[in-house]
């Protein structure tokens, strides 16, 4: 897939990337990447297409990346390695997001883009969607749902056409919107299938969040799997351009299990099994903690 990159100009504002800024150089080590480096919450790997900052909407972007066919084609024989802390991560977004949704969203259907096993669709179910549909590319994540959870999902990437138009009250997508080749088209699909007064909620990486800016080239926010980052401003563009209004965008706070926020951190050599070990010894690998971490949830509503 390294093979056939191909040339990117903003996914957000369709700026060209030449008149964009240097962001990062391009650190990737072909030897390096296997089935995870296309799954959900591996290790991180620190690698990156090279990165450019659009001077329009701030998104940061990769110049070069590979093809739509064959990101889904990666995405789709992705390794699956994040139960646990998929649950964690569907509880805080299930938090975060329920006082934005009234019951004229409550009682419609629901659709999550990258909903990995499904564990989030639980959550719309307790908050009383009538009906919930999660699209997820990698078959292991698929095969790996609670039996309950399955039929609601459909393997594949997500299709503008793949429901009728107007007739969603939510469109998810959590941790997704950095993966997907083309972030304006989903934007623009999700405004079409949702119905008037329906919503359009993401969780995203702030690349201006302190810590990410504090952590620069060790950040996990720098991984060859996102084709762009976004900040609050190429949030309110992306959305703004697609249609929706009252559009809010804040930070949030994750809870995860101490073992996985050790895992992330960029502790060199031999320190970071040693953290864990330690961890685990004193029975704290399980407890969790909420962190701002720097994530953004950001949601809009398709106008009435
Ligand atoms: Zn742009």
């Amino acid at each position: 897939m390294l093979d056939r990159l191909r040339h990117r100009d903003c996914p957000v504002c369709g700026a060209p990337e030449r008149d964009g800024r240097p962001f990062l150089s391009a650190a990737i080590d072909p030897a390096r990447i296997d089935a995870l480096s296309f799954a959900s919450r591996k290790a991180p790997e620190y690698m990156t297409f090279r990165l450019v900052r659009c001077g329009p909407c701030e998104t940061v972007f990769a110049a070069e990346a590979p093809e739509a066919e064959a990101l889904a084609q990666a995405y789709g024989q992705a390794g699956y390695d994040s139960a646990e802390e998929a649950v964690y991560a569907a509880r805080t977004y299930a938090e975060v997001l329920a006082p934005h949704l009234g019951p004229q969203q409550r009682g419609g259907t629901a659709l999550e883009i990258g909903a990995g096993t499904g564990v989030f669709l639980r959550e719309l179910q307790a908050m009383g969607f009538a009906e919930v549909v999660g699209i997820e590319p990698s078959l292991e994540a698929v095969a790996a749902a609670p039996a309950a959870l399955r039929p609601h999902l459909r393997l594949g990437v997500f299709e503008p056409g793949c429901r009728e138009a107007d007739s969603l009250s939510l469109v998810c997508c959590f941790q997704t919107l950095e993966h997907v080749p083309d972030p304006r088209g989903l934007a623009r699909a999700a405004y079409d299938l949702l119905r008037p007064g329906g919503l359009i909620a993401f969780v995203t990486h702030d690349y201006r969040a302190p810590i990410n800016r504090l952590l620069g080239r060790r950040s996990p926010i720098i991984d060859i799997e996102h084709m762009q980052l976004f900040c609050e401003a190429s949030l309110r563009r992306l959305l703004g351009e697609a249609g929706f209004e009252e559009i809010a965008v804040a930070a949030i706070r994750n809870r995860y299990p101490l073992r996985y926020w050790l895992r992330l951190m960029p502790l060199p050599g031999p320190l970071k099994p040693a953290a864990l070990a330690a961890a685990e010894t004193l029975g704290l690998g399980r407890r969790s903690l909420a962190v701002n971490v720097g994530n953004l949830l950001s949601v809009a509503r398709k106008p009435l």
